[in-house]
């Protein structure tokens, strides 16, 4: 691990201006907020990401969960993701989000790990995690050798001939069928970013992976008011039952009307190389009886421009099964 020097603001003002500093807010910056650790640091004792500056951002007053007079719910940046998936009002009203987040990694983890840094923790692929091997989105112009070599876990949704890379999160996968907002505060002032924005698909610059610039501070998160009866489940596909990334998950918000699917949100994991959400599920469940043949549809709709590659086929179907069974499951709950 490289030698770097430790600051820790006294509040977000500070925090912005030492890293408006940065050249960049990407892959290879040389400042980064440090919050948990548990990507961060991991990647630096690898020399995956070598910043010159860390800035500890546990002192600043972004740890609460709040209600909003809106009836949306505010998620503070460094909430551990423990603390969120035990909040109360998230588990009644946002049940998939808890779900998805106790899902993930270990207690210890979560109990370190916080809102924003699961938002932007990095993909597991190994090539990218060992600096011996070329890799696009490390050091951008070096290859992908992913696409010929092994790509069993990583995306069939969203790649492109640079890069193949799955975002591992499963709170994204949640936040993305909530339709959450990512709040930001930065050198140019504050903006609100919609989850769908927030992470950007490979393209030819997979070293880019998010709208953020230099400087920019995730203050929180906010929810939308709950959808009144909304059925709501978050299912895990993976290759053991604990501490193990999605090989294919399905965050399912839906509400039922008189038998036929009113409304539906539906996300996947473990297979794209964003959050994915799946508005062709969602067309093709609206208005639709909910039943088990109308659930494999919507699956087949998510799963219609799915590019395998030598490795992972099998996630087609698991991926169509994950969420046709966590569309059964949410409806018969
Ligand atoms: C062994 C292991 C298993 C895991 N398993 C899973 C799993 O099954 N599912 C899953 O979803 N995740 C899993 N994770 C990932 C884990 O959820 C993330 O490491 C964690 O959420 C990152 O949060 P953090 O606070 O520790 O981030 P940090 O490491 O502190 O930061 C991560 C990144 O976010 C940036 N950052 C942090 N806060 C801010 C902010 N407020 N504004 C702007 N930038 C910020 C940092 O600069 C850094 O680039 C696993 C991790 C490990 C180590
Ligand atoms: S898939 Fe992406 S992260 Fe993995 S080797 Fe290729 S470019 Fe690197």
């Amino acid at each position: 691990m490289r030698t770097f020097e430790f600051v820790r603001p006294e509040n977000p003002a500070a925090a912005i201006a030492t890293a408006a500093k940065a050249k960049t807010a990407q892959q290879g910056a040389d400042v980064r907020f440090v919050a948990g650790g548990t990507t961060l640091i991991d990647l630096m004792k690898l020399n995956v990401e070598t910043p010159a500056r860390l800035i500890d951002i546990n002192r600043l007053p972004l740890d609460k969960v709040e209600a909003m007079p809106d009836g949306g719910l505010k998620i503070g940046a460094t909430v551990r993701n423990s603390d969120l998936a035990h909040h109360p009002t998230v588990q009644r009203d946002y049940a998939v989000l808890s779900q998805a987040l106790l899902s993930g990694a270990t207690a210890q983890l979560r109990n370190m790990a916080t809102t924003a840094g699961n938002l932007l923790q990095r993909t597991r692929c190994m090539y990218f995690r060992d600096t011996a091997m070329p890799c696009n989105k490390r050091e951008p112009g070096t290859g992908c050798p992913a696409i010929t070599g092994s790509n069993r876990t990583l995306a069939i949704l969203g790649t492109s001939e640079h890069c193949i890379a799955t975002n591992p999160s499963d709170m994204c996968v949640a936040m993305a069928a909530l339709e959450a907002t990512i709040h930001v505060q930065g050198a140019k002032g504050s903006r609100a970013i919609p989850f769908g924005d927030f992470h950007l698909l490979p393209g030819s610059t997979p070293n880019r992976e998010t709208s953020l610039e230099p400087g920019d501070l995730i203050t929180h998160v906010t929810l939308p008011r709950p959808r009144a009866g909304s059925k709501q489940v978050y299912l895990k596909l993976r290759d053991r039952a604990s501490y193990e990334f999605a090989l294919a998950s399905a965050a399912v918000v839906i509400t039922i009307a008189g038998g036929k699917v009113a409304q539906a949100r539906i996300a996947l994991g473990g297979v794209g190389t964003k959050p994915w959400r799946s508005p062709e599920a969602e067309a093709a469940l609206v208005g639709k009886s909910a039943d088990a043949a109308n659930f494999r549809k919507a699956a087949e709709a998510a799963m219609r421009n799915a590019k395998p590659q030598s490795e992972n086929g099998f996630k087609i179907e698991l991926a169509k099964r994950c969420l046709a069974h966590a569309l059964q499951m949410a409806t018969t709950a």
